[in-house]
Formats: C-alpha cells, sequence, structure tokens
C-alpha cells in the first residue's frame, strides 16, 4: 500500500496569521505585534526572538488563549485558538509556578488529575515518568522550597509535559539562573527534546539562547513587532557556543534585529549565506 501514498506536504501544527495585538489603558492603545506570522511544525523547536518590548510574551499569550486578537488568526490544527486549553501549557521565568504545599511529586501529578486526564494511580506512573526525564526521581517527595531555582524549573517542565500537549510554550523560562545553570537548562532541554520529541515554542531576547535552543527562529523588530526574519538553526548545538561560525551567525542576527528596515538590511541576505536567511518583509 505505501507505494501508492502521494506525498503531501505535512500540515503546520500551529499557524499564526496576520496577528495583531493590542493593549487598552486608559490613556491610549498599545500595538504589541503587527502583521506577525509563522507556522510551527510538530517537533520543530521554533524560537521567537526580539528585544525587550516586542511582543514575544504578548504572543505566547494569545497562543495561550489568554489574549485576543484585534485581527488576524491562530490555528492549532486547524481549528481557530480563542481560549486557553491543555493543548498549550506555559513554563514560565518565575520560580513560584509550584504550589509549595505539594510535594515534587504531587505538584506534577495535580494537573493530570485536576483535568480528569488520568486517575491516581496512571497520572502516578506518568509524573514519575517524566520527573525521570528530568532527573529529579530522587526529589518526588521534597516540596519545592527545598529545591534550587533550576530543579523548580524542571518540575514546571515535567509537570506540563505530562499533559502531553500538543505545544509546550516557554517564556524566558531561564532568564533568571545565573549563566552556568541556564547553560545545564538549555543542554537539559535539548536531551529531553531527544528523547521526548514534543513541539516547544520557546521565547527569548538572548541570540546565543535562541542559536541554541531553537530549530527555527522567528526575528522580530523592536516594538511593535513585526517578523523581520526566519533563520534555520537547527545545525547549532549546545557546543558551537565558541565556534567562528556561531558567531557570525550571531552578529548577522544582531545585524537584522537592530538595522533599520526603511533602508534595509544592514547586510544583504546574500543567497550563499549559511545559514540562509529568509528575510521577510524588510
Ligand atoms: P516582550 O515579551 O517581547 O518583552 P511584551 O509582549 O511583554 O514584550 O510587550 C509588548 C508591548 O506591549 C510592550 O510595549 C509592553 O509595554 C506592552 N504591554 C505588555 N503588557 C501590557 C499590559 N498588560 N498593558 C499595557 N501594555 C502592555
Ligand atoms: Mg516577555
Amino acid at each position: 500500500m505505501a507505494h501508492n501514498v502521494q506525498h503531501i506536504p505535512a500540515a503546520p501544527l500551529l499557524r499564526v496569521d496576520a496577528l495583531n495585538l493590542e493593549y487598552h489603558t486608559h490613556q491610549r492603545v498599545i500595538r504589541a505585534t503587527h502583521n506577525v506570522g509563522f507556522e510551527v511544525f510538530a517537533a520543530d523547536r521554533f524560537v521567537l526572538l526580539g528585544p525587550s518590548g516586542c511582543g514575544k510574551s504578548s504572543l505566547l499569550k494569545a497562543i495561550g488563549g489568554f489574549l485576543p486578537a484585534v485581527s488576524g488568526r491562530i490555528e492549532l490544527e486547524g481549528q481557530s485558538v480563542t481560549q486557553p486549553g491543555p493543548d498549550r501549557l506555559m513554563v514560565f521565568q518565575e520560580f513560584d509556578q509550584l504550589p509549595p504545599w505539594k510535594t515534587v511529586l504531587e505538584n506534577v501529578m495535580f494537573p493530570l488529575l485536576a483535568s480528569g486526564k488520568a486517575h491516581r494511580a496512571e497520572a502516578r506512573e506518568h509524573a514519575r515518568y517524566f520527573l525521570d526525564k528530568v532527573g529529579l526521581s530522587a526529589f518526588a517527595d521534597a516540596y519545592p522550597h527545598t529545591l534550587s531555582g533550576g530543579m523548580k524549573q524542571r518540575v514546571a517542565i515535567a509537570r506540563a509535559l505530562a499533559m502531553q500537549p500538543k505545544v509546550l510554550l516557554m517564556d524566558e523560562p531561564f532568564a533568571a539562573l545565573d549563566a552556568l545553570t541556564r547553560r545545564k537548562m538549555q543542554e537539559e532541554l535539548l536531551a529531553l527534546w531527544e528523547e521526548v520529541r514534543f513541539t516547544l515554542l520557546f521565547v527569548t531576547h538572548s541570540i546565543e539562547e535562541a542559536l541554541v535552543v531553537g530549530s527555527r527562529i522567528l526575528l522580530l523588530s523592536p516594538h511593535p513587532g513585526r517578523v523581520r526574519a526566519e533563520i534555520n538553526s537547527h545545525q547549532y548545538g549546545i557546543n558551537d557556543f565558541g565556534s567562528s561560525d556561531f558567531q557570525q551567525t550571531a552578529q548577522r542576527i544582531h545585524e537584522l534585529l537592530f538595522s533599520d528596515p526603511e533602508s534595509g538590511p544592514a547586510t544583504a541576505p546574500a543567497e550563499t549565506a549559511k545559514p540562509r536567511f529568509k528575510v521577510v518583509g524588510k
């Protein structure tokens, strides 16, 4: 049968189209993103990269179903996103995401039980599986306040993954960690992805972090966020930090992020450039 199957290009898991997001305060309307569009495919490690205030968190909030679009669309598997749901779970930067009166294991089990996704025995088994994946089996019975910041983040990641969301949303999850812990968390996230192959939508304002964590990067211009370029970055891993190729790409991204789009990009998107930059709407 297989030889009769036509090759059909995979449909995107998540599609964001011409998305405009705004905040209305007493005095004025603040435009957070302008006509942002992108597609995320299953098992992508898709990174939204841009300077502070360019609307990255707003985009995640909108995809999470917490912030309505002024115009444009968000579709998950072809269904319009209009409200929060367990198919899109968020991991934040803050360390106090975990109720302190529940043990690590109870914390990871909780959403499975509360959503009715699993009964107690199944939830426990599931939670233990993902705690093992993030290297915290030995801390199942510990309380969150006894853990380091990095460990709390690993619990938050295990808790979200245990729910098997269609997309895992991470908003600068490692930004509050010290440099060494941050590097370690990036490494662990990649190892976890190798094993579980979840779909990740990751927000950062760090070019280096985007290159290491991401397989694809969407560059957003400063406030209000517009798409500046899309970059393939699957070739860079945790061990490429110092390499000259890595540094050159980081430099090019820096120029793309901060060049004036009206006068054209600071560096022309040369066809021969490695990796290929698709400069959008310059
Ligand atoms: P980023 O995550 O990239 O730093 P945000 O999405 O948080 O950016 O913010 C985008 C813009 O929207 C910024 O100018 C910010 O000041 C504004 N903004 C964010 N949240 C609110 C809010 N609750 N009310 C008003 N303005 C907001
Ligand atoms: Mg933010």
